[in-house]
This record gives C-alpha cells, structure tokens and sequence, in this order.
C-alpha cells in the first residue's frame, strides 16, 4: 500500500460498535477481571487503546514495526536520550533545532552525557569526531532552518562501524516524503506537532524503530517517566494524519512555487530549499526523499528589512512552529533559535535577517501576492527610514 492510502485506512480497534472514526479511550485506568488476573491495559501511563492506535499508525506510515507517542517532540528527544549513559556522548548535527540544543546543552552534562556537535554534511568531519564513547549520532534533515543535506546513507554506515545509533529527526518532512528506517537508520523521531499533527491543536512527539529491544526499551522509559501521548491528543493525532498526505503534496507544490518566486526576488540575498537545483545537497537529498517539504528560509542581507516583511505578510501568521495548514512566518535568530545559550549562539544561531516561512494549503497565489506585497512595504519603509537619517 502507497502512503497516501495507509493514511485513511488504519488498524482496526476491537470497537463492538464498528466505528469508522476510532473511539477514544479517555480513562486512567482499567477495570481488571479479579485481583490477580490483568487484562491488555491497566492504566494509560503505561498504554492506551486510542494511544496504541497513532503509536501503529505513525509506525505503519515509517514503513517500520514499532512507534512510541510521546507529550511533545521534545519529551520523545528525552526519551531517546535515555539510550546513552553517564561516560557516554553523543555526536549531533550543528544546525538542530533549538530546543533539542537546549536539551542537550543544559540537561544533558549534569547526567554526565557529553554532546559534540559536527558538521553532518561532512561524513569525514564525522569520522573523526567519532570515538569509542559515541553512543549516538543525532541529526536532522534538511536541518531547521538552514536546510543543510545530511545523507542519510552514508552516515548510518559510519554509525553501524562505530557501534553507534544513528537517529534522525524527520519532522521537516514527514514519512510521506522521507523514510529514514529504509535508509539505514536506527530511529526515527518526530514532532509530530508539526506534519503529522498538521493543525497546530496538538504537541506530541514520536519515536520509530525496526529493533524489538530499542523498542522495549522506549516502550518502558515512556512509563517510567510517563510522558506518553494522552488520549485525546492521540485521538487529535489519528484524526490529523488521515490528511497527512494529501496535506504535504499540496504544500509541497505550493512551496516549490514560493522558492521560484522568492529566488528571483531583488530583495531576497539567498533562498534556502532543498528543492532549488542549486542548494548544497540537492542531489543527496534527491536520492533519499521524494519531496522537499514546505519550509523555506531567506535571506536579504538586512536584518531590518527583513523583520518588516515578516510584519507585513497578512497571511502568514508570526509563529513559531511549522507544518501547519496555515502558513507561517518567523525570525529563527530572535524565535525558535532564541533559547540557544549565549556562548553558542555564533557558532549554532541562525543569521539575523534570515526569515523563515512554513507554506500551508492556501491557494499559492495569493501567498505570493501577500509576499510581493510585504517586501514592497518593507523597502519602502526601509528606503524612508534611511532617507530621514541622512536628513
Ligand atoms: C518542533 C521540533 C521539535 C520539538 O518538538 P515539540 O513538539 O515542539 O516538543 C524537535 N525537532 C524538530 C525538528 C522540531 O521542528
């Protein structure tokens, strides 16, 4: 089955009432036959029919055996984590998310875990930064928001000879256009906040793998510490990813559209989309994902200019986050990025004019008239403001 089939058509819940849309379980507990007989649940910490389902779905969609939901992208981070102990590093890609750096930045130390960052794009950087210590490799790709090209390939080859895990945060494009497992990795993680949610009503996180020990090992972090996915957000989960497919085709081509039209802007200094023949990793990124996505950063080479536009746009809300129906618009350096700690920010901070937009399902047109639009504003204000300082 095609993704875009698995999407609507998900494992059937023992319902005695046959419901297409699947019920949700919202209790805490279980009733047990007797005080010594158990049956499949006993309490939603440590599983959940309504969870169970999005947790088979999203495995099923990574073309993987398992999946674990979890609160938030972040709190599936953490639970990965959990595979490298006090002694141990891992080796991360410089171009991550912020709040993953953060996570690994601030908490990370106090449990002895040493976190290097590496130039992913470079498998020989990795080589070298790779020692018996690793435990993990952690990238993403295309990364947030400079859109870097990590081969996925390659990387999981230079992880499996250094006894390593190799996990790849696929937020950016969901398992509709990239399949990390198929390529060699170990995990998959998810912000299923983005994508897969697709309607920005939900935080939730995932983690997907092939191995049934890492899965046990997932499945029993996520009771310990109990941030798995609760009922209702599972339930918002499924309901979302029915039109995961049909949602990432229409952004997809819409953003292919605004990457054109931001390219040969005059005011635009650089565009960044993995889609443009010309992006550092175009071809790497072709052989390992079937679409390039729907996010898009730029750059004008004036931090000003640039946080008029993101002012001026109508259509695009000022938000962080991306992978919504509605499209986005924001400043990394002074929002997402922003909690990068201070003695980090010159090597892992975005620059500060750089915009970057998430497009939704609106018709196309009318985001690039909203964009013409606001970068018309924008230079004039900008042309105004500067004309009044030389007077
Ligand atoms: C948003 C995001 C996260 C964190 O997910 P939350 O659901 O916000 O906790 C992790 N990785 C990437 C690439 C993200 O975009």
């Amino acid at each position: 089955m095609k993704t875009a089939t698995q999407c609507v058509h998900f494992d059937s819940t023992d319902d005695p009432y046959c419901s297409i849309s699947p019920p949700i379980y919202q209790t805490a507990t279980f009733r047990q036959p007797t005080s010594d007989e158990f049956g499949e649940y006993d309490y939603t910490r440590s599983g959940n029919p309504t969870r169970n389902l999005v947790e088979r779905q999203i495995a099923r969609l990574e073309g993987a055996e398992y999946a674990c939901a979890f609160a938030s992208g972040m709190a599936a981070i953490t639970a990965l984590t959990r595979f490298v102990g006090a002694g141990e590093e891992i080796l991360a890609g410089d171009d991550l998310y912020g709040g993953t750096v953060r996570l690994l930045d601030q908490i990370l130390p106090r449990q002895g875990i040493a976190v290097r960052y590496v130039d992913v794009t470079d498998i020989d950087a990795v080589r070298a930064a790779l020692n018996p210590r690793v435990r993990m490799i952690l990238i993403e790709t295309p990364s947030n928001p400079t859109m870097r090209i990590a081969d996925i390939r390659a990387l999981a080859q230079v992880a499996r000879e250094a006894g390593a895990l190799l996990a790849v945060d696929n937020s950016m494009l969901s398992p509709c256009f990239q399949k990390p497992l198929k390529l060699g990795a170990d995990v998959v993680v998810h912000s299923a906040t983005k994508f897969l949610c697709g309607h920005s009503d939900v935080t939730g996180g995932a983690l997907v793998v092939n191995d049934y020990d890492l899965y046990r090992q997932i499945a029993f972090h996520q009771n310990a510490e109990g941030a798995g996915l609760s009922p209702f957000d599972s339930w918002l989960l499924l309901r979302g990813m029915k039109t995961l497919s049909l949602r990432v085709e229409r952004q997809n081509e819409s953003a292919r559209k605004v990457a054109q039209f931001l390219s040969q802007h005059p005011a635009v200094d650089r565009v960044y989309y993995p889609g443009l023949a010309d992006h550092p990793g175009h071809e790497i990124h072709r052989s390992q994902s079937k679409g390039d996505g729907a996010v898009i950063s730029f750059t004008t080479g004036d931090a000003e200019v640039s946080r008029q536009v993101v002012e001026a746009t109508e259509l695009f809300d000022i938000a962080v986050s991306f992978g919504s129906v509605g499209s986005t618009i924001s400043l990394p350096c002074r929002m997402s990025h922003a909690s990068i700690p201070q003695a980090l920010r010159d090597k892992l901070a975005p620059p500060p004019d750089l915009v970057r937009i998430s497009v939704g399902i609106e018709d196309v047109d009318d985001l690039i008239e909203d964009l013409s639009r606001a970068f018309a504003l924008a230079v004039r204000r900008e042309e105004a403001a500067s004309a009044a300082c030389v007077a």
